[in-house]
C-alpha cells in the first residue's frame, strides 16, 4: 500500500501527514518525517483524522431547500439569483464568506469571481476571527503581511515568550518544539496570559496579566529596555522609522507585580535570541492590532528580528488562514498582498482581464452580517464554515441569515447550524478528497492530496465557483481544468506583488507542470527571514507604531465578571469533524465554565453543578469547574459546542460584536458577564 503525503486538516501548524489508504473509506495516519513543520510528529487531532473520514452526516447531493436535486438545477439557480441580485441591487448586495478550511486554489477563484467579475469586495472569511489583527500589525510595521521567522527559530532561541497562546493545547506540535528547545538548549519560557493554562503551568515564568493587559506590559518593558541601554540604536537608525513622541508615550505601569516584571525584564535583557509567539489571546481583542505592534515594536527596538532565533511570530489558528490572506481572502485586500491603490487596481484588472474590478475594500465579517441583517446584502455564499455558531452574537447572525433572500452554503456536512439556514446547499469535497495547497503559520506551502475518490456527486469548491462563473458568462476566465492550473495563475500573479514592492513571490511556480505540482514538496516562500534585506515600505524601513494601552472599545454593561473564550485540546472549531471521533470526544465530554473558587462561593456555584452564564447578548449553560487557574472576577468557556451537538453551551450567543478598529477582528476574550447556578428540577 502506497503512502500519500498530505497536510493535516486542522490547525495552522500545518503538519505533514503520511497517509496510507487501507479500505474504501479507511486510512492509516502517520506524521510525515520529511515535513519541516512537524518532522514526523502529530498531535491527537492529527493522529485521529482517520476517524473522521466516514460519510456519516455528509452532504452528497445538492439541495434546494429540503429537496435533493441535480447539479445543473442547483448551479443554474445560484447563478440566476446572483445575476438578478446584482442587476437589481448592484454588486455590493452580494457577499462571500469563506474559510481557512478552504484550499488556496478555492480561495483564489472565489476571490477572483467576486472582486474581479461580480465587482464586490464583500469577500471575507472566518480567518477574520482568527488572525486579522496580526495581519494589520504586520502591514503597519513592515508594509506587508509577512511573518518574519519560521519554526526553526524556536530551535535556536534562548527565550520564548508566548502571548495569549495555550500552545500546549492549541498548537501542540509547536509546543513540542518549544519543549525540545528547553531540553536541548535550556531555553527559558515565559507565558503571558490571564489564565493559568496548561501551557502556563509549565512555564519558567507565568505573567498573569489582566484581560487586555498586553500593551501596558510591552510598553513598560520597552521603556525599561530603553532606559537600561538595551535598545539597538544603530539598528533603529538604519532600519526603522520612529514616530515623533514614541518614547514619551511608553507607560511605566506594566499592570503586574513589580517583582514579576523585574524578573521578566531581566530575562528579556539577558537573552538576545528571543522569539515572541502570539496568537488568539492577543488578536481577538478590541486592541488586537495594537498588541501585535507592541510586540513588534519591542523586537524592532532591540534589533531582535531577521536573525536566527529571533522574531515576533504570529501563529494562525486555521490550516489555510495564511493561504487565504495571500490570495486576497480578506475584504480589505486584493490578491497577492495587493491593496486598492489606483495602480494596484489597474494591474489586477489587467492581469485578470476583469470587467468589473471592485473599487475599494469591502465589509469585514461583523459588518458583513450586519449588512445582511439590514437588507443591504441580499445574496451570501458561505463556504466551509459555520458562522451561525462561530460569529460573535451568533443569534443575531442566525436571524440575519433567516432574513437574507438567498443563502448558499457549500460544505462537507449536510446539517451544520448554518447549512440548515441555507436556501441552496452545495456538496463540497472534504479533507482526504480535496487536492491543492495550504500555507501554514511559517509561510510553508504544502500540498493537501486526495486519498479517496469524491463521494456521491460531490465537487471541489473551486470547481463549483468555476461552474457558477461559467453560467454568469465568465467561462473563459474560469476555464481551469485542475488545481495546478489555478495555482499556476496565482503564482504568475505574484509578479504583480513584486512590481509593487512586495515580497510575496511564487513566480518560480508560474510554469510548473502538472507533474511538478503533483510532486510539490513543502517550501517556505521568502525563506527563513524574508525581511532581512529590506522592509517593503516606501522608504524600506520598518515602522515603530505608537500604541494605546486602552483598547478603543465601546463600554460594556456593568456586569461583575469578565468572560474569556477559547479552545479545548481535542476539539476543533464547531466540532463538525472532531465530534465524529470517539477518541477525541473523550478528552472533554462537555463544555465547562471555569470559575475561581472564591467566585464560586460568591455566586453559589457547586463543583460539577450547572451554571447559566449571561451577557448583554444572550445566555448559555455549562457544567461548573472550580479552579484556581482562573483569576478572580474572570471566567472561561470553550467555543466548540452548538445546536448540532445538542448543547445549551453555545458560546457564540454570549460574545459582543465589538471589533478592533484597524483589523475588524472581534473581541472574544473580554466580555462583561454574570453567572448563576442552575438547579435542575
Ligand atoms: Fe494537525 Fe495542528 Fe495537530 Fe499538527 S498540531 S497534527 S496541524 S492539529
Amino acid at each position: 500500500m502506497k503512502s500519500i503525503r498530505t497536510t493535516c486538516a486542522y490547525c495552522g501548524v500545518g503538519c505533514g501527514i503520511a497517509a496510507t489508504v487501507t479500505g474504501e473509506r479507511a486510512v492509516s495516519i502517520a506524521g510525515d518525517p520529511d515535513h519541516p513543520a512537524n518532522e514526523g510528529q502529530l498531535c491527537s487531532k492529527g493522529t485521529y483524522l482517520g476517524e473522521t473520514v466516514g460519510l456519516e452526516g455528509r452532504l452528497l447531493d445538492p439541495m434546494i431547500g429540503e429537496r435533493e436535486t441535480e447539479w445543473n438545477e442547483a448551479l443554474d439557480l445560484v447563478a440566476k439569483r446572483l445575476k438578478d441580485t446584482v442587476e437589481q441591487h448592484g454588486p455590493d448586495s452580494v457577499a462571500f464568506y469563506l474559510s481557512g478550511q478552504l484550499l488556496t486554489e478555492d480561495y483564489y477563484v472565489a476571490n477572483k469571481l467576486a472582486k474581479g467579475f461580480i465587482g464586490t469586495a464583500n469577500v471575507d472569511t472566518n480567518s477574520r476571527l482568527c488572525m486579522a489583527s496580526a495581519v494589520a500589525a504586520h502591514v503597519r510595521a513592515f508594509g506587508e503581511d509577512v511573518v518574519p521567522c519560521t519554526y526553526d527559530d524556536l530551535d535556536s532561541a534562548d527565550l520564548i515568550i508566548l502571548v495569549g497562546s495555550n500552545t500546549a493545547w492549541c498548537h501542540p506540535i509547536v509546543w513540542r518544539r518549544i519543549e525540545r528547545a528547553r531540553e536541548r538548549r535550556g531555553a527559558k519560557l515565559v507565558v503571558i496570559d490571564p489564565r493559568r493554562t496548561e501551557t502556563a503551568e509549565l512555564a519558567d515564568l507565568h505573567v498573569q496579566i489582566a484581560p487586555d493587559g498586553d500593551v501596558p506590559l510591552f510598553n513598560a518593558l520597552l521603556r525599561t529596555m530603553k532606559h537600561s541601554g538595551y535598545v539597538d540604536e544603530k539598528y533603529l537608525r538604519a532600519r526603522c522609522s520612529v514616530p515623533e513622541g514614541f518614547w514619551d508615550q511608553l507607560e511605566d505601569q506594566p499592570g503586574i507585580p513589580q517583582e514579576t516584571f523585574r524578573e521578566f525584564a531581566a530575562m528579556v535583557a539577558t537573552n538576545p535570541r528571543m522569539v515572541t509567539l502570539f496568537s488568539q489571546g492577543a488578536n481577538q481583542s478590541a486592541g488586537g492590532t495594537d498588541k501585535g505592534n507592541a510586540i513588534i515594536n519591542l523586537h524592532l527596538s532591540l534589533g531582535r528580528i531577521n536573525r536566527e532565533g529571533m522574531g515576533p511570530f504570529s501563529i494562525t489558528g486555521q490550516p489555510n488562514a495564511m493561504g487565504g490572506r495571500e490570495v486576497g481572502g480578506l475584504s480589505n485586500m486584493l490578491a497577492c498582498h495587493l491593496g486598492f491603490s489606483e495602480a494596484e487596481r489597474t494591474d489586477v484588472a489587467r492581469f485578470w482581464q476583469a470587467p468589473a474590478l471592485c473599487s475599494g475594500p469591502g465589509l469585514k465579517a461583523v459588518d458583513l452580517f450586519r449588512a445582511i441583517d439590514e437588507g443591504r446584502i441580499k445574496f451570501v455564499w458561505i463556504m466551509a464554515t459555520n458562522p451561525a455558531v462561530s460569529m460573535p452574537d451568533a443569534a443575531f447572525v442566525r436571524e440575519a441569515l433567516r432574513k437574507c433572500p438567498t443563502v448558499v452554503v457549500s460544505d462537507v456536512i449536510a446539517d451544520t447550524d448554518t447549512a440548515l439556514l441555507a436556501d441552496i446547499r452545495l456538496p463540497a469535497l472534504g479533507w482526504g478528497e480535496k487536492d491543492g495547497t495550504v500555507t501554514n503559520s511559517e509561510r510553508c506551502i504544502s500540498r493537501q492530496r486526495a486519498l479517496f475518490p469524491p463521494p456521491g456527486s460531490v465537487r471541489a469548491d473551486w470547481q463549483i465557483v468555476c461552474d457558477v462563473a461559467a453560467r454568469l458568462g465568465f467561462g473563459s476566465a474560469f476555464a481551469f481544468q485542475s488545481t495546478a492550473e489555478v495555482f499556476r495563475e496565482y503564482a504568475a500573479m505574484t509578479a504583480l506583488a513584486g512590481e509593487h514592492g512586495k515580497l510575496l513571490d511564487l513566480t518560480d511556480w508560474a510554469d510548473c507542470s502538472e507533474f511538478e505540482y503533483a510532486a510539490m514538496r513543502p517550501f517556505r516562500w521568502g525563506g527563513a527571514h524574508p525581511l532581512k534585506r529590506r522592509y517593503p515600505t516606501p522608504y524600506g524601513k520598518a515602522r515603530l507604531v505608537s500604541v494605546s494601552s486602552t483598547p478603543p472599545a465601546p463600554a460594556q454593561p456593568a456586569l461583575p465578571l469578565r468572560l474569556n473564550t477559547g479552545r479545548y485540546r481535542d476539539h476543533w472549531h464547531t466540532m463538525t469533524r472532531t465530534a465524529l471521533s470517539a477518541k477525541l470526544s473523550m478528552h472533554r465530554r462537555e463544555a465547562l465554565v471555569e470559575v475561581h473558587p472564591e467566585d464560586g462561593a460568591t455566586y453559589g456555584l457547586e463543583q460539577s453543578g450547572l451554571a447559566r452564564v449571561a451577557t448583554a447578548r444572550g445566555e448559555a449553560i455549562y457544567r461548573v469547574s472550580l479552579t484556581e487557574a482562573q483569576r478572580q472576577g474572570e471566567i472561561f468557556v470553550p467555543m466548540h459546542w452548538s445546536d448540532l451537538t445538542a448543547s445549551s453551551a453555545r458560546t457564540g450567543l454570549l460574545v459582543e460584536p465589538i471589533v478592533d478598529p484597524h483589523s475588524g477582528q472581534p473581541a472574544f476574550k473580554n466580555v462583561a458577564a454574570s453567572i448563576a447556578p442552575v438547579h435542575p428540577d
